[in-house]
């Protein structure tokens, strides 16, 4: 192409000014303000002027199509960068797609919290200064029997402060079998050295005994600390000294017993037909002097970490600096409060109606629910042209660190599209709106309904119907 005819193309591109002018622009600018709009057009001209000078195009664009090109960058800049996902993975606490997805009750409460001024910190009896806490702490204590109970951001907070308030610059004892890491960096070693306490390892990988903690008690030990494995079993040739043993010992030298228990349950899941795990109210009978646990597991709250036992050490533990930097805001004490709530009824926690808690009514839903579920997604997808749909048993996992060996049966809706290779189709459902999370496998893309709200079927119809039609870019 001549330089004349890239000079003239050049000369014809419209001034900003006049773009920004143009009737089309009015809406967009009514939308989204005049800067963010002005940026777009400038962006768009610079393109093709680039296009222009590189020969990449010799045609002068109009108007129109400038404005439309800019109206779909600010749409595309527009979509949080945080948005909802159909969680298709079966895995209820998936650390990733942000674990537990609250209660309505629980999101009424943060929705009220956030539009408004609240009494987080004062007391409308006495018009004076209140305790952020007070709330959930008389629900905690009233739901577990514990003596006093503290709230911080998350579980790791709270073994943190802890460890910082209670053991450190003393030891404290853990077995080798609990030196555990969780994910996302927790790693039992480093919290307790970032505490300040010195770490003492007990026992052996699959066998920890009483004799093991007693023998490592010298003038600076000041905590025994128990860790729930969370993420992995030791299986076979195993012991554990049980939590009364753990805690006789303590008492008998003068020493804090604490249990970071991970998930956290309030309710004993064996009576719904899932694996047993120990609850916050065993280990606080069984006599553990302080308990820790997060918020956004079992519990099925918001991202907090719960910390539940004797008064005087919750007591040191509020005096402690540390607890200014890990403390909760309004809004996870707005949704931990009406959460918790929903334990004053527990037979309805883990059912499908009123008062449930979503994490433990999906644990919980049986097999003929997740199938009826999966025939309806079968019949919605059958029709798409060149899709493949049939129905397989399955196994689903907990996920979060919870119940991690515990194979939970379910039923799954694997799809296949000829046009389309598995790993392009998991792609294209990622990309709509919203994104679909499923999973791969033997070729077949999976999806583990358990973790799909009846309302969200279509979504991954429809998003199911948009992947096998659309081509990959640069197809005929
Ligand atoms: C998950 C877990 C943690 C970390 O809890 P967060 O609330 O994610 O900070 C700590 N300890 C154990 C045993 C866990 O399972």
């Amino acid at each position: 192409m001549s330089a004349e005819v890239t000079l003239s193309a050049l000369r014809k591109l419209p001034q900003v000014q006049r773009l920004i002018d143009n009737e089309r622009t009015a809406a967009l600018v009514a939308a989204h303000g005049r800067t963010p709009v002005l940026r777009a057009l400038r962006t768009e001209l610079d393109a093709l002027r680039t296009a222009l000078r590189t020969g990449a195009t010799d045609a002068a664009t109009p108007a129109e199509a400038i404005i439309a090109a800019a109206a779909g960058r600010l749409e595309r800049e527009g979509v949080p960068v945080l948005r909802r996902v159909v969680n298709a993975t079966g895995i209820v606490l998936h650390t990733n797609l942000g674990r537990a997805p609250l209660a309505p009750e629980a999101v009424a409460a943060v929705t009220a919290a956030a539009a408004s001024y609240m009494n987080l910190e004062y007391d409308l009896d006495s018009g004076r200064r209140g305790s952020r806490y007070h709330g959930v702490t008389g629900l905690l204590c009233e739901l577990t029997e514990a003596e006093a109970a503290l709230v911080v951001n998350n579980n790791a907070a709270a073994v943190l402060l802890a460890l910082a308030a209670l053991a450190s610059p003393g030891e404290a004892i853990v077995s080798r079998g609990e030196l555990v890491e969780i994910g996302g960096s927790f790693r039992v070693p480093d919290v307790i050295a970032q505490s300040g306490a010195r770490l003492v390892e007990v026992g052996t990988t699959n066998k920890t005994r009483a004799t093991d903690y007693e023998r490592a008690i010298g003038p600076d030990t000041r905590m025994l600390l128990k860790v729930h494995p969370s993420n992995y079993r030791i299986q076979g040739f195993t012991t554990t000294p049980s939590r009364r043993e753990l805690v006789a010992l303590a008492d008998a030298r003068g020493l804090i017993a604490m249990e970071d228990l991970g998930s956290g349950s309030l309710i004993d899941l064996a009576a719904h037909g899932l694996p047993a795990e120990p609850t916050v109210q065993e280990a606080l009978r069984a006599g553990m002097h302080l308990v820790t646990c997060s918020g956004d597991k079992l519990l099925g709250g918001p991202q907090a970490g719960l910390i539940l036992g004797r008064a005087d050490l919750i007591a040191r533990l509020k005096a402690h600096p540390l607890l200014r930097a890990l403390r909760t805001d309004k809004l996870t004490l707005a949704a931990l409060e009406a959460t918790l709530k929903l334990y004053r009824a527990p037979e309805r926690v883990a059912g499908g109606g009123p008062g449930h808690v979503p994490v433990l009514s999906m644990l919980a839903a049986p097999l003929p629910v997740l199938t009826e579920q999966a025939e309806r997604l079968r019949g919605m997808l059958a029709d798409l042209p060149g899709l493949t749909v049939e129905l397989r048993d399955g196994d689903g996992f907990a996920g979060g660190g919870t119940l991690p060996e515990a194979a939970i049966p379910t039923r799954l809706v694997a799809i296949h599209c000829a046009a389309v290779g598995v790993s392009e189709l998991a792609r294209r459902l990622r990309a709509y709106r919203p994104a679909v999370v499923g999973f791969i496998r033997d070729d077949r893309l999976l999806f583990d309904l358990r973790t799909v709200a009846d309302a969200e079927l279509a979504e991954i119809a429809g998003a199911c119907a948009a992947a096998c039609r659309t081509r990959p870019a640069g197809e005929p």
